[in-house]
């Protein structure tokens, strides 16, 4: 070729592809845009930022449930076991006071001690009951946490439920939208040389995901700077299948009717 300008050369990245193939990767760089858009839209859905505060909310609901269920377990056995306790000593004091009411007792050391016995197993037995009364109110306070834990545990569950449903609806969107994408993409690369679809993908790969751009009105539209008139001029006099690289950018630098040569 005869054109030699350093837009060409530079790199040894010298090409050559018909104008048309040129302008159709543009249209395939339109297409890959609007890929990436879709994949960071499909990652940075305000859903998944709330499915995951509620997943960590539902973990820490969850394991205070457990705690909550676990004490009022707990207290249920010591109430058993405290009421059992009362029972115990009631029915020691009823044989105690049957032996008395029988008159079957006549020492008088004897009854004595039995008085005294039954007296003392009165105010063992309410000492007891106080003890269940106790524990029985800490009991009543350990359910309540168990419903409040379970009811929030049950509306996180919802709210969870329903941010998902959200997610998969635009999921379902996102991945339609894809796959026509995709569909016309791999239209578009049929009609794209291999050696300069390789050079695109590979700028595209270093390059914030842009390999190729139009040069609109003397300015690149990948990096937005305008050229300098000599660039200009030596674009001006390329040939036309040149493969030309922007100077500030290195992306391919697309001509178009809109280009202000
Ligand atoms: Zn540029």
């Amino acid at each position: 070729m005869e054109w030699s300008g350093r837009l060409d050369v530079k790199k040894g990245s010298a090409l050559n592809a018909d104008p048309a193939s040129q302008a159709r990767l543009l249209d395939l760089q339109a297409l890959d845009s609007s890929l990436d858009r879709l994949a960071h839209r499909r990652r940075t859905l305000p859903e998944l930022a709330t499915i995951e505060s509620l997943a960590a909310r539902l973990r820490e609901v969850g394991d205070a449930l457990v705690v909550a269920q676990t004490l009022e377990s707990d207290l249920a056995r010591e109430q058993s076991k405290a009421e059992a306790d009362v029972d115990q000593v009631r029915v020691r004091a009823e044989r105690d006071q049957q032996r008395l009411d029988a008159g079957s007792v006549s020492s008088p050391r004897e009854l004595e001690n039995l008085q005294s016995e039954i007296a003392s197993l009165a105010k063992r037995r309410s000492d007891l009951e106080d003890v269940v009364l106790e524990v029985m109110e800490r009991r009543e306070a350990a359910q309540g946490d168990v419903s409040a834990l379970s009811a929030e545990r049950d509306k996180l569950a919802v709210e969870a439920a329903g941010a998902e449903a959200r997610r998969d609806e635009v999921f379902a969107e996102i991945d339609a939208e894809v796959s026509a994408t995709s569909a016309a993409r791999g239209a578009v690369v049929t009609e794209i040389p291999a050696d300069l679809l390789a050079l695109y993908e590979k700028i595209r790969a270093s390059s914030d995901g842009v390999g190729a751009a139009a040069l609109h009105r003397g300015r690149c539209e990948g990096c937005h700077l305008a050229l300098n008139p000599g660039d200009l001029g030596h674009i001006r006099d390329a040939a036309p299948d040149a493969v030309l690289r922007c100077e500030e950018c290195r992306r391919i630098l697309v001509r178009t009717p809109e280009s202000g040569l």
